[in-house]
């Protein structure tokens, strides 16, 4: 399977849920996620139709493989998440995980690179997420870029909207060659240039907790919703994967960052249906 399994035009895209927050450093809630993503995507509050028209909503478009029920133990949750997501992608679907803290990229990536081998990962994250150990612990929400990279689960880390870098992260940032878009200079986004096929790993917490109060670690003076909106139906290249990850329902208001997270799985569902292709014109 190494490497042949391509989705060409892909007709529908799969979303998987990943209730799963033990590697949290600071709050746990990430796990209750993916139940309340799902209900505000359903929410007869929208609709299912995308910004540049593509109805979700119509059979077989939208394939949800459900939500993987994982022990405690990390280990034993690692090789589950792996697994399963490894067998949702043999589907040939692009895929969408709802949930989890950013621990669970790192057992994602693991299940893309078996199948694919030019990812590039653009990450959206408040955090750079590359310390090689936090609290003592190598798989924590802090560290799943690092463990990654030194496995050469990717080509190339594009990071976005990043605030929080320190000295030992940028170390970390300058041995990996991760590409820092931070967010004082988030102009750069306009000269970004992709290539191969896309992994988006989506913190909730890039954004300005403004627009998103479910969130564990509140960082000001991040990304709008349309910035980030904008970004991904600026994104011309195929898009195989992506996760939303971090969205912690204890801190929500009425389920206000839910319907961000929904906002979000639409509109890179949308993207990976245009396959690189631009969106469509003369729509709304
Ligand atoms: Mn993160
Ligand atoms: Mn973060």
């Amino acid at each position: 399977m190494t490497g042949s399994l391509q989705p060409r035009s892909p007709q529908a895209a799969s979303i998987i849920g990943i209730p799963y927050d033990v590697n949290s450093s600071y709050l746990r809630g990430p796990a209750l996620a993916p139940p309340l993503i799902r209900k505000a995507l359903h929410c007869d509050s929208s609709n299912m139709w995308t910004e540049d028209g593509v109805d979700l909503g119509q059979p077989g478009v939208l394939h949800d493989a459900g939500d993987l029920e994982l022990a405690e133990d990390a280990k034993a949750a690692f090789t589950l998440i792996e697994k399963k997501v490894g067998e949702t992608l043999d589907l040939g679907n692009p895929l969408i995980s709802l949930g989890g803290d950013h621990s669970v990229t790192y057992p994602e990536l693991r299940a893309f690179h078996k199948r694919y081998r030019d990812l590039t990962i653009l990450h959206f994250d408040a955090h750079p997420d590359l310390y090689d150990v936090l609290d003592g612990n190598r798989l924590s929400h802090a560290c799943p870029f690092a463990r990654s990279l030194e496995e050469g689960l990717a080509n190339r880390l594009v990071q976005v909207g990043i605030r929080t870098m320190n000295a030992h992260q940028w170390e970390q940032a300058k041995k990996f060659h991760v590409d820092v878009i931070s967010m004082r200079e988030l102009a750069r986004l306009q000269q970004l240039e992709l290539g191969g096929s896309l992994f988006i790993s989506l913190d909730i917490d890039v954004l300005d907790p403004a627009f998103a109060p479910g969130i564990s670690h509140y960082e000001p003076g991040g990304m709008s919703v349309r910035e980030v909106v904008a970004c991904i139906q600026d994104l011309r290249v195929p898009i195989l994967g992506a996760d939303i990850v971090e969205y912690n329902p204890t801190r929500d208001q009425h389920e206000q960052t839910a319907m961000v997270c929904g906002k979000f799985l639409k509109e890179i569902a949308a993207a990976m249906l245009r396959n690189g292709k631009p969106p469509r014109q003369n729509w709304v």
